[in-house]
C-alpha cells in the first residue's frame, strides 16, 4: 500500500468590495457536435447568472403551465426539476442539489446561477454536460475539448511561450504573414490566455474564431521559432515555442556584450522558472495569512516514510513566508509557527485580528491509492450555508471527497454570510493560484470542487 502525499491549497479572500447590480456579462459558449452558440448571461450583485429561458431550447427543457408562486417546477422527459426563489437548493428527480448562489425571480422571470448548468443541468441531459468556468464553455455531449493554458515568459531578448495541453492533442504549427496559427486535432479549444501587453516580438494571443487553433500575433522584431513539445505529468503535453528576434533587431536594441569567459558564479538563475514578481497581487493586498495545517496532537496525515503533514506544512508555511516577504515585500503572518494545536475558530481570528486580505492554508492531503496524484485548490464555498437548508439535512459535517475517490467529513462552520461576496473572488484567486501550479507541478485530475469548510 503506498501513500502519496500532495499539496492542497485553501484561499480565501477576506476584505474587497462587493459587487455592482444587474448588469450584462461575458456569455458563455456552448459546444456540442452541432456547433458552437452563444448564451449570454447577465450579472446579479456580481454573480453571474443565466436566463433560463436561454437554457430551455438547448437542453430540452419544458415548462409547465400552472406554477406555484415562489416555485418553478421544470421538466426535461420524466425528470422534474423544482426551483424555489432564493433557496440554494434545487430538488433534481427526487435529489436536493446546492448552488453556489439561490435562483433569482425578476420581473417574472427566472435567473439561475451559471453552475446550475454543470450541476443540475448535467443530472437530467441525455448527454455529457461540463461547465468549464475559465474559458466559459459549455461543452455538451462526447467531443474533444482539450484545455490549453498559456504562459508567456520573457528570457533576455527573447520570449518563450508555453502551452500546457490537456488532454494531450495533437498540433500543427503553421507560419503566416505576421502570425503562427496553432490548429489542434479537437472539436473546440478551452482557452486560457494571460493578459499580455502588446510587445515587439509578440503583438498578442488570440482565439481563431474559424477552427480550433490560437493564433500568436507577432510583432515586427520577430525573426524566427523554435519548438518542441514534451509529455506533461497527468496526460497532458506541454508546447513550448521561443521566439528570437531578428538579428538586426536583437543588435539594435540589445548591444552584443563583451565576449568573456563564463564561470559557475554567473549562473543566472533558471529562465524556466518565473520569478514570484511575476505573480505579484493586486496592490490592494498588503497581508496576507498563512495557515500551516494541523499541529500539536493533531499531526494530519502520514507519509509513507513516516512523515506527518504538520511538518510538511509548517515547513512549506516558512518558506512561503521567507519567499513572499523578500519578493513581494508583503506582510505575512502565520497562524502557527512552531508544533503547537490551534483551533480553527483561533487561525480565523489570527488572520482577521492581523487584517489579512488572503487566507491560503496548506495541507497535504494522503491517499492509500497509489494512482492519487496532484496538487489540489480549494476555495471556500457557501452554498451550504443557506441557513434552511442546514436546518432541512441537519447536517453538521459535510464530506468532502478525497484525491483518489472517497470522502472525508470537515466541520462546516455556519459562518459570517458577509462572506459570500467574497466568493467569486476567491474563487478567481484560486484558479489563478491553479493556473500558476499547473505549469510546475502535476494538478489531481479532479479538478477545482468548492469546498464548504472554513479551514481545511
Ligand atoms: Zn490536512
Amino acid at each position: 500500500m503506498t501513500h502519496r502525499l500532495t499539496l492542497a491549497a485553501c484561499l480565501l479572500l477576506l476584505a474587497t468590495e462587493p459587487g455592482g447590480s444587474q448588469t450584462l456579462d461575458e456569455p458563455l459558449t456552448l459546444v456540442s457536435s452541432e456547433g458552437r452558440r452563444l448564451l449570454p448571461t447577465v450579472a446579479f450583485d456580481g454573480r453571474r447568472m443565466v436566463d433560463l429561458r436561454q437554457l430551455t431550447g438547448p437542453f430540452g427543457l419544458t415548462v409547465p403551465e400552472n406554477q406555484q408562486p415562489g416555485r418553478l417546477t421544470l421538466l426535461r422527459g420524466e425528470q422534474v426539476i423544482v426551483l424555489t426563489a432564493n433557496q440554494g437548493l434545487v430538488s433534481v428527480a427526487g435529489t436536493l442539489v446546492s448552488l453556489p448562489s439561490p435562483p433569482v425571480q425578476r420581473s417574472g422571470f427566472w435567473y439561475v446561477p451559471i453552475d446550475f448548468i454543470g450541476r443540475v443541468l448535467a443530472l437530467v441531459h441525455d448527454q455529457s454536460v461540463e461547465l468549464r468556468r475559465r474559458s466559459g464553455l459549455v461543452v455538451i455531449g462526447d467531443i474533444r475539448v482539450p484545455q490549453v493554458v498559456a504562459r508567456y515568459q520573457r528570457i533576455g531578448p527573447q520570449s518563450r511561450l508555453r502551452l500546457m495541453i490537456t488532454p494531450a492533442a495533437d498540433h500543427v504549427i503553421e507560419q503566416e504573414t505576421g502570425r503562427l496559427v496553432i490548429t489542434f486535432a479537437a472539436d473546440a479549444l478551452d482557452l486560457v490566455l494571460p493578459d499580455l501587453a502588446p510587445a515587439t516580438l509578440l503583438r498578442g494571443l488570440r482565439d481563431v474564431a474559424t477552427r480550433p487553433a490560437l493564433a500568436v500575433d507577432l510583432g515586427n522584431a520577430f525573426g524566427a521559432y523554435t519548438s518542441r513539445s514534451e509529455p506533461a505529468i497527468g496526460g497532458g503535453v506541454e508546447l513550448v515555442i521561443d521566439l528570437q528576434p531578428t538579428p538586426a533587431t536583437s543588435t539594435r536594441v540589445v548591444p552584443p556584450p563583451a565576449p568573456r569567459v563564463p564561470t559557475p558564479a554567473d549562473a543566472a538563475p533558471d529562465p524556466d522558472l518565473p520569478t514570484l514578481s511575476d505573480l505579484a497581487p493586486p496592490r490592494t493586498i498588503r497581508a496576507i495569512a498563512i495557515d500551516p495545517g494541523h499541529g500539536g496532537d493533531d499531526t494530519g496525515t502520514r507519509g509513507p516514510n513516516g512523515t506527518l503533514e504538520k511538518e510538511v506544512t509548517l515547513a512549506v508555511a516558512r518558506r512561503l513566508r521567507n519567499l513572499i516577504e523578500s519578493q513581494l515585500g508583503l506582510r505575512v503572518v502565520l497562524t502557527r509557527t512552531t508544533d503547537t494545536t490551534v483551533a480553527l475558530d483561533e487561525r480565523a481570528a489570527i488572520a482577521n485580528n492581523n487584517r489579512a486580505d488572503l487566507f491560503i492554508s496548506l495541507h497535504t492531503n494522503a491517499s492509500v491509492r497509489e494512482s492519487a496524484t496532484g496538487a489540489e485548490v480549494f476555495y471556500l464555498s457557501l452554498a451550504e450555508y443557506d441557513a434552511e437548508a442546514r436546518e432541512a439535512s441537519g447536517f453538521t459535517g459535510q464530506p468532502v471527497p478525497v484525491v483518489g475517490g472517497g470522502s472525508r467529513v470537515l466541520d462546516i462552520v455556519p459562518w459570517e454570510l458577509a462572506q459570500l461576496r467574497h466568493v467569486d473572488q476567491s474563487a478567481r484567486w484560486a484558479l489563478t493560484v491553479a493556473d500558476e501550479l499547473s505549469l510546475r507541478i502535476p494538478m489531481s485530475p479532479r479538478g477545482r470542487p468548492p469546498a464548504p469548510v472554513r479551514v481545511l
